[in-house]
Order: C-alpha cells, then sequence, then structure tokens
C-alpha cells in the first residue's frame, strides 16, 4: 500500500470541506498537538443535561488526515451520549491496531484504516480523539457499576 492510497477520496473531501469547523463562544475548550507532524486542534464541546453532545466545534491547522479525522469524529460523535462517545474512541482506537471487523457506526471513518501502517501518521489520525477524550465531562458517580 502507497502513501498516496491513504489520501482516499473521503479523507480530501473532509479535509476540504471540514464537518463542525468553527467555535462555540463560551464553551469548554481544550488545546492539543502533534509536534511529530505540526498539527494543532482547538476542540469545544457542549453536553447537555441528559449527558447527550448537543454540540461540538473544531479549529485548527494540519495535514490532511488530522483535519479529515477531526471533521469526521465530530460528525459521528454529534447526538451521542457520553458513554456513547466513550464508546466510538475506543472502537477507532482498536480499528487502528488491528484487523477486526470495523462496526458500522464508525462510518467514513474506515477511511482513516490505512494509517496503521505508518504509525507517524496513526499520531495525526488520533489527535482530534485525544482532545475529545480529555474534553469529555468524568463519569457521574451514579453511571458507575456498582
Ligand atoms: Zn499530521
Amino acid at each position: 500500500m502507497s502513501l498516496d492510497s491513504l489520501y482516499q477520496e473521503v479523507i480530501l473531501d473532509h479535509y476540504k470541506n471540514p464537518h463542525n469547523y468553527g467555535t462555540l463562544p463560551g464553551a469548554p475548550l481544550i488545546h492539543q498537538e502533534n509536534p511529530s507532524c505540526g498539527d494543532q486542534i482547538d476542540l469545544q464541546l457542549i453536553v447537555g443535561a441528559d449527558q447527550r453532545i448537543q454540540a461540538i466545534k473544531f479549529t485548527g491547522q494540519g495535514c490532511a488526515i488530522s483535519r479529515a479525522s477531526a471533521s469526521m469524529m465530530t460528525q459521528v460523535v454529534e447526538g451521542k451520549t457520553v458513554d456513547e462517545a466513550r464508546h466510538l474512541i475506543a472502537e477507532f482506537q482498536q480499528m487502528l491496531m488491528n484487523d477486526a471487523a470495523i462496526p458500522d457506526e464508525l462510518g467514513d471513518l474506515e477511511a482513516l484504516r490505512g494509517v496503521r501502517q505508518f504509525p507517524v501518521r496513526v499520531k495525526c489520525a488520533t489527535l482530534a480523539w485525544h482532545a475529545l477524550q480529555a474534553l469529555l465531562p468524568d463519569h457521574t458517580p451514579d453511571a458507575e457499576p456498582g
């Protein structure tokens, strides 16, 4: 597999026209960087009283992989609960680590699977997801089993 085939059409599409690109004034913000590539992201999130992600937006600079991953990530987690978002983070990370079947709910994110063969690029693909993980509110005590 060549590096070129990493840049599938769906990735270039999200790179050129990222979804949920912008800011949410007043919402919590986290800044994350991937120094090995120079990618940067500012991610903002609004979680409702029902623990659902009401809005999520990002800005930043970076390569096609990091930006497309951020765009697709915001698309897939918008409207999900915090717990569902955590589950999606785990599934995405699994997708980049092994050959297990890709869950349908990851949708277009499947296009990023090719980065597995390029460890430096994995950091690009996971940057937005690390930001999301850091920004999600902690579990409420009654959500813990036991
Ligand atoms: Zn990058």
